[in-house]
């Protein structure tokens, strides 16, 4: 891998590598940045750095830093909450935490790790949200991550671009980013970030100023960009194509999608952080929307991943799934395939998703279990009971999180809890009852919630 880089660095030298608001950084640039963190990261200290930072070239310099030096990166994004962030820390066991919320890059120890020169096999670690009540530690391999690299930059039609702007929509601290880096990186492409997500107009000038050729975005960030009138062939006719990952993608918003932009290239890709981000993927055309009630989520291609089905459920095996979460490396169910929890089938050598077995969902293109926001209610003192559900719409999307308490407490107070300790996209609505509704089983009785 680290040979890999350097070889980028070389081979594109010249080119655009990451443009972020005014800032352009060239192939050259990024890897000297990268060169230099490398080398104050260097020495025989092999465990895991945390890259605290947004969307700068500093945060990408030290990711880059992080592979060069042979060390796990754990990226945390600036918006985290203090206690969840020092909680990713720990949890991770990075001994460093380079800091890039402000210009320039901090460097400081943590109590963490005890020296130790044997060699890491991790590329990085992304923490998701966990039932247990704490964020989960997903570990990437490099040899994942090196087969993930190999099929995304072969992927059909992305394998054809030269130095395109790729759009990278999602926080380093999301697997989806992953794509965007790793596939621009190795392809030679320009990193084009949105400096302001909730700049709308600045999300627009953005793309356009960068002549922005592929998107790799959420369904729900393709939704939002709809909003805006003018987002059209017409005025945007350097888009190509759109890679949609990491949640549903419904037949209305590709139709709306084609509607805009005739000619443009959609690809359907699915996959869980645990297994690199995206194991396959289908492109959907005008024929597909046509055909499909429920559209494909890949064709299924055993060289890359081994994919099947169990009991209704997506299974996944092979080169690009990881091994373990952080600190529970000995899960055995792992050997015969990693059980995603997504209910699905496979017709004519296609994957098509069709739900969850568990409560874990997605919001705004956000992985959340509602059980971790339940757990944390739960620890707040003065809250008795509490359930946490998610309202969807009638195709299936969550449009809102609830959390019903009881207890001697007020909304604000369970609010502020909260967001000391979740991140702003896991605050649900919050209802104070008297009383939860218990069903005749005893329990409580989530479908009267689901409906209140
Ligand atoms: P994450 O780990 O955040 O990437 O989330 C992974 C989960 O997102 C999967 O287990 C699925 O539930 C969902 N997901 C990802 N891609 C798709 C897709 N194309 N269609 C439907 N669900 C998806």
């Amino acid at each position: 891998m680290i040979e890999k880089i350097e070889e980028l660095a070389v081979k594109f030298k010249d080119r655009i590598a990451y443009s972020v608001g005014e800032n352009k950084v060239s192939f050259g640039g990024l890897f000297e940045r990268a060169q230099k963190i490398a080398k104050e990261l260097g020495g025989k200290d092999k465990f895991p750095v945390a890259v605290v930072g947004g969307r700068s070239a500093d945060t990408m310099a030290a990711i880059l830093g992080c592979i060069i030096a042979g060390r796990a990166y754990v990226p945390i994004d600036v918006s985290t909450p203090k206690e969840r962030k020092n909680r990713i820390i720990k949890a991770s066991n990075a001994s460093i935490v380079l800091d890039c919320t402000d210009t320039g890059i901090t460097c400081e120890k943590t109590e963490n790790g005890v020296f130790s020169e044997s060699e890491n096999e991790t590329a990085y670690i992304i923490f998701t949200s966990g039932s247990t009540g704490e964020p989960k530690g997903v570990p990437i391999s490099y040899e994942n991550l090196d087969n993930f690299i190999r099929w995304i930059t072969a992927l059909e039609p992305m394998d054809g671009f030269e130095h395109e702007a790729v759009l990278n929509q999602a926080a380093f601290s999301f697997d989806l980013s992953t794509a965007a880096i790793f596939y621009s990186l190795f392809k030679g492409h320009n990193i084009v970030q949105i400096e302001d997500k909730n700049d709308f107009c600045g999300i627009f000038k953005t793309i356009k100023k960068n002549k922005t050729g592929v998107f790799v975005i959420t369904p729900t960030f393709m939704r939002l960009c709809l909003l805006e009138k003018s987002f059209c062939e017409k005025e945007y006719p350097f888009l190509k194509c759109v890679y949609f990952c990491g949640e549903a993608l419904q037949k209305s918003l590709v139709k709306a999608v084609f509607e805009r932009f005739p000619n443009v290239r959609i690809i359907n890709a699915y996959g869980p952080t645990e297994a690199t981000s995206a194991v396959c993927a289908v492109e959907i055309t005008k024929e597909t929307i046509e055909h499909e009630d429920i559209l494909p989520v890949g064709k299924i291609d055993s060289s890359a991943t081994e994919i099947f089905i169990d009991d209704g459920e997506i299974v996944l095996k092979g080169k690009s799934v990881f091994s373990g979460y952080v600190g529970r490396k000995d899960e055995r169910y792992f050997e015969k395939g990693y059980r995603t929890g997504d209910l699905g089938y496979i017709r004519n050598g296609l994957l098509y998703c069709i739900g969850r077995n568990d409560s874990q969902i997605k919001f705004k293109g956000y992985r959340i279990e509602l059980m971790e926001i339940e757990k944390n209610v739960l620890d707040i003192p003065g809250v008795e009971d509490c359930a946490v559900v998610a309202k969807k719409n009638p195709i299936g999307e969550v449009r809102m999180i609830k959390a019903f308490v009881s207890g001697k407490i007020g909304e604000e107070e369970i609010r502020k809890g909260l967001s000391e300790k979740l991140p702003e996209y896991m605050i649900p609505k919050i209802t104070v009852l008297e009383k939860l509704p218990v069903n005749e089983n005893g329990k409580t009785n989530r479908k009267e919630l689901m409906s209140l």
